[in-house]
């Protein structure tokens, strides 16, 4: 089979792996725990946290739920995104099939 020449995605190039992979497949949402006193603090507010963090990568988010209305009210990555996360600032969304095909090529299955 002749190998095509296959171009990548530029804004991929600043990515991880594992990023990339995440950005193919969906994160895989593992719950973490919430301190007691995190918990008691948010309650007085009417509120409270769920902890969520990707399996595959370093990810990790807490949403901020209203106990009112049961709405998330706050999403936010948990200390900022990982380095080698994103696609640089201002240049678009990724869609998939350019984070797979540069996963793909990277990894050398193509
Ligand atoms: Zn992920």
């Amino acid at each position: 089979m002749r190998r095509r020449n296959v171009e990548v995605d530029d804004r991929t190039a600043g990515m991880t792996l594992e990023a990339l992979r995440c950005r193919r497949l969906g994160h895989s949402w593992i719950d973490l725990p919430i301190g007691k006193a995190r918990r008691a603090e948010l309650a007085g507010r009417g509120l409270s946290e769920l902890i969520v963090q990707c399996e595959r990568g370093t990810l990790r988010m807490i949403e901020t739920v209203d106990l009112e209305t049961w709405e998330v009210v706050s999403k936010r990555p948990d200390g900022g995104y990982p380095p080698g996360y994103l696609v640089p600032p201002g240049s678009g969304r990724l869609p998939r099939a350019e984070a797979r095909k540069a996963y793909m090529v990277r990894r050398g299955l193509v």
